[in-house]
């Protein structure tokens, strides 16, 4: 025989609703009433009965699905059980692509940055952080940025763009000289293509031309003026 910490009622050992960890025992039907009403309250955990009396429980008892197998709860009450712990152990994703929603270990979801879609045939990949699609495959995962400045960077680089060193536009280079103008209203800078250094900022053109002609001297020169040597112009 047990006394129920609820009705105060001794009962048959056969009877007992035992919270594991706390040790403390209820009888099955108030333990059935209890988790009852924690479910309609949407209470998950639900801590026992008694340690949840006692504010300063340090090793206060949860109610397990152990427990609540033993117990008779009503079909309604046990699909809404077992939603709250699916929703505390996991966590739910919708993917945008299929349109479909499905879960993974909440342990997992936060060592993630990308979310592959849980649907198996969907390849639908985003970034958990910002929830923008990126690639399946490594690089261009590691290309992505919430704030999409490393893509613009990896097209720049793919496009032949460069910043220019004044005024921070993209520009694209067309023809094969490594001397750039940048064409943005008031900046007036000339920047060298390869190195991405500042040649002049100014508007005359023979402080341009001796500037830009000292950054690509034959010689004395930092950088060549053209991506590829020109071939055979009387150097050799
Ligand atoms: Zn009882
Ligand atoms: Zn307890
Ligand atoms: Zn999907
Ligand atoms: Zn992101
Ligand atoms: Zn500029
Ligand atoms: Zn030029
Ligand atoms: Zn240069």
């Amino acid at each position: 025989m047990f006394e129920c910490s609820i009705c105060m009622d001794e009962h048959l050992v056969d009877d007992v609703a035992l919270v594991e960890k706390c040790g403390h025992k209820f009888c099955r039907e108030c333990m059935t009433d209890y988790i009852g009403s924690k479910l309609t309250e949407n209470r998950f955990p639900i801590l026992c009965p008694v340690c949840q009396a006692e504010s300063d429980v340090q090793d206060a008892g949860f109610i397990q699905r152990g427990l609540v197998d033993q117990l008779a709860l009503s079909q309604a009450q046990y699909d809404s059980w077992i939603d709250l712990e699916l929703s505390q152990y996991s966590v739910m994703l919708d993917c945008r692509k299929c349109q479909s929603s499905g879960f993974v270990d909440s342990e997992d979801y936060k060592e993630l940055q990308y979310i592959y879609c849980p649907l198996g045939d969907c390849d639908h990949v985003w970034c958990k952080a910002c929830g923008q699609t990126v690639g399946p495959d490594q690089e261009s995962q590691k290309l992505h940025s919430c704030d999409g400045e490393n893509e613009l960077n990896a097209l720049m680089e793919a496009e032949g763009w460069k910043n220019c060193p004044g005024c921070k536009t993209p520009i694209e280079r067309i023809i094969g000289c490594n001397h750039m103008a940048c064409g943005t209203p008031g900046c007036n800078m000339h920047f060298c293509y390869k190195c991405g250094d500042s040649i002049i900022r100014s508007v005359l053109k023979d402080e341009i031309k001796g500037a830009v002609n000292a950054h690509f001297h034959q010689t004395t020169g930092k950088c060549p003026l053209f991506f590829i040597p020109a071939e055979d112009e009387g150097t050799s």
